[in-house]
């Protein structure tokens, strides 16, 4: 195909934000922070290397996920605790937010909820922005590593990815069977990993996360969440993941609670108000 004559004016044109946030209810991030600085450390739980935990999170209270020991990512799946069909999502808390987050930007659930289930309020990552390479940490555009692309791409059946381990950990935290807890498992806040795209070919890449012990992240549940986090078997994903080849080190969850009265004004979101007539 040859270039239409004008090829570089109709590239030239400037992009626009698909989805301006400045409409957005915007989270108060003081009342958050005063909170925090407030809190108790309550039950913690740890996800082993290559293995996923969970921990209920009151809504009102803080969800600390802490890198105790060696650089390394994890995957981590929400649900809305008294309802596992409201549960995170990626794609649109990229569209809102962009490929990375971190503190102020808020996790939404899926439709027909569309409300934000945590807000990022502490990130220890925060200095790292983004790199030469435009790389970031935490970001919402993988899915979590899996065996069935594992399988598709190798041939090879690794049964401790991700997507398995988070399996497990749903169907051992509510009693489904695994076939039924698989089906609720969804794309992942990849939590201290560091990716970004390729400029020449678009493609998704990872690199030795930046990650190192003592670094958290903390997150407000604005509604009952369960958490599942697993650590994946990527480690710090600067190679590989989907094997045992990495070096893993475990991941920590842990609940935070604020004094009485810490979240004085704070009202739990209500879901979308859409009234899902959708035209007829
Ligand atoms: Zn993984």
């Amino acid at each position: 195909m040859t270039e239409p004559a004008d090829a570089q004016s109709r590239r030239a044109i400037a992009p626009v934000i698909c989805y301006p946030t400045d409409t957005l209810p915007q989270p108060d991030m003081a009342l958050y922070r005063r909170a925090l600085a407030t809190a108790r450390a309550g039950e913690s739980v740890t996800a082993l290397p290559r293995e996923a935990a969970s921990i209920r999170v009151p809504a009102g209270s803080f969800l600390r996920i802490s890198c105790p020991d060696g650089p390394q990512v994890g995957d981590l799946n929400l649900f809305n605790a008294a309802d596992l069909t409201e549960r995170f999502y990626s794609g649109k808390t990229r569209a809102l937010h962009g490929t990375h987050v971190t503190q102020g930007h808020r996790l939404w659930s899926s439709f027909p909820y569309l409300r934000p289930m945590a807000t990022i309020v502490a990130d220890s990552l925060v200095w790292y922005g983004k790199d030469a390479f435009g790389g970031s940490v935490h970001d919402v555009i993988g899915t979590r590593c899996d065996p069935y692309t594992g399988r598709l791409l190798s041939g090879a059946d690794y049964h401790h990815c991700c997507h398995s381990n988070l399996t497990r950990a749903l169907s051992d935290a509510t009693g489904l069977p695994l076939a039924e807890a698989e089906s609720h498992v969804h794309d992942v806040l990849n939590v201290f990993m560091c990716t970004g795209f390729t400029r020449d070919t678009g493609q998704y890449f990872m690199k030795a996360s930046p990650v190192r012990a003592g670094d958290h992240l903390d997150l407000f549940a604005e509604i009952d969440l369960l958490a599942v986090l697993s650590a994946c078997p990527g480690g710090d994903c600067s190679a590989q993941h989907s094997s045992d080849a990495a070096a893993c080190y475990p991941l920590g969850m842990q609940v935070l609670t604020p004094a009485p009265g810490a979240l004085a004004g704070w009202v739990p979101p209500q879901v979308n108000g859409y009234d899902r007539s959708h035209g007829t």
